[in-house]
């Protein structure tokens, strides 16, 4: 399905442009027409980390005259591995700004617009409004549910990206001609069911292979070229190195953009996506204990079972001293021999988890239990500051 380009054309371009965009101007699908709409362009990357930074980089490098930047983080030394915008030297810098200096260095006659803020449901309509299309590189599902719920009510079209691991899916989700995000996924996982990057890992140039389909379709869109990725799914797998497209179609009862939509403005997302289960926030209420806690007991030689939750891939890289390994999924197969003389203490990476296994064990009975907050990585960067962060 080819579908009209979304953008109108920029009056001319100039001799520095022309020269410039040569390249472009000479395939005669895009040509001056297409190369104008990309000048008169304005694109929305909600994110500059793995999927954002190529983005942003090829979006910049292509002539799109304005680009947007949602971004409230700072550069860490562990984003360095994918997100290929930021470098050394910007580590502890805001991300957005960092972003807009590489932006510029490629392309200075881009107009960049920072929105240095947490996108939600206070700001995401005023944000969007600005822009013809967004490129969605967000590593969450409260996010995603937002972007997709604020792009349909406004009627834009946004491209969508995720990745793990090896693994990658793109398409773009436009209510007006095809399906959304809630169409294809109707609910989000299960709190805690689907890891984030950030707890399962990414291969650092699987965002490439993503946000490059990200930003061909986005070109494609704005100039209206070639067949869009509007109603199919693509999923790539780079360890079979295969690209398979699947068609989605439009869920005529999809509570968003169906016949009779139930959702008419925006939700509260964190609670749609439940970020801590329920069951493990009561079990972590009043059994948190601070890294520093941790340690005082640990010296004291206070009786204590301490017990690592994360995979084994996980611990291989930091552990606390004294711990013992069980990944969350295979403890319920291992509390028979876990020792009732003692406290048991769990902790995880963030906290997250390891909550998760405190309802477990409470559940089956050991009601002093108590879980560390942060996990390891409070432990990492408050109580023994040698240890890696990951
Ligand atoms: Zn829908």
């Amino acid at each position: 399905m080819s579908l009209p380009p979304l953008v109108e054309p920029a009056e001319g371009l100039t001799v520095d442009e022309v020269r410039r965009y040569s390249r472009h101007l000479i395939i005669p699908d895009v040509a001056m027409d297409g190369q104008k709409r990309l000048k008169n362009a304005k694109v929305l990357a909600v994110g500059a980390g793995g999927l954002g930074s190529p983005t942003l980089m090829y979006l910049a490098a292509a002539g799109v005259g304005t680009l947007g930047i949602v971004e409230f983080d700072t550069v860490d030394e562990s984003n360095l591995q994918r997100q290929i915008i930021h470098g050394q030297s910007d580590v502890g810098r805001s991300k957005a700004e960092s972003a807009r200096d590489s932006v510029l260095n490629i392309n200075p006659l881009v107009n960049v617009v920072l929105h240095e803020t947490r996108l939600d449901t206070s700001n995401v309509m005023e944000i969007f409004s600005q822009y013809d299309l967004i490129v969605d590189g967000t590593d969450n599902f409260a996010t995603r549910y937002l972007v997709n719920d604020a792009a349909v009510l406004l009627g834009k079209p946004y491209v969508w990206g995720s990745i793990y691991r090896f693994d990658g899916q793109a398409s773009v989700f436009w209510a007006e001609h095809g399906p959304c995000y809630r169409c294809l996924y109707p609910e989000p996982p299960p709190p805690g069911m689907v890891p984030s990057c950030a707890e399962g890992g990414v291969l650092g140039v699987l965002c490439a292979s993503i946000a490059s389909i990200q930003t061909t379709e986005a070109i494609k869109v704005l100039t209206g070229i070639g067949d869009p990725l509007v109603g199919r799914l693509m999923v790539y797998d780079a360890l079979e190195m295969t690209y398979r497209s699947i068609k989605v179609r439009k869920d005529p009862e999809c509570p968003l953009c169906g016949k009779n939509p139930s959702i008419t403005e925006l939700i509260d997302y964190e609670a749609f996506c439940g970020v801590v289960s329920e069951e493990a926030q009561l079990a972590a209420s009043g059994s948190t204990i601070l890294a520093s806690e941790l340690k005082t007991w640990l010296d004291a030689g206070e009786p204590i079972e301490l017990i690592d939750v994360r995979e084994p891939a996980e611990w291989e890289i930091v552990r606390i001293p004294g711990a013992r390994l069980i990944p969350k999924a295979e403890l319920p197969a291992h509390l028979a021999e876990l020792p009732q003389d003692r406290r048991v203490v769990v902790y995880c990476k963030s906290g997250v988890r390891s909550a998760d296994a405190l309802a477990t064990l409470k559940g089956a009975g050991f009601t002093s239990a108590v879980h560390v907050q942060g996990g390891v990585t409070a432990w990492a960067t408050q109580v023994d500051k040698t240890l890696p962060v990951y």
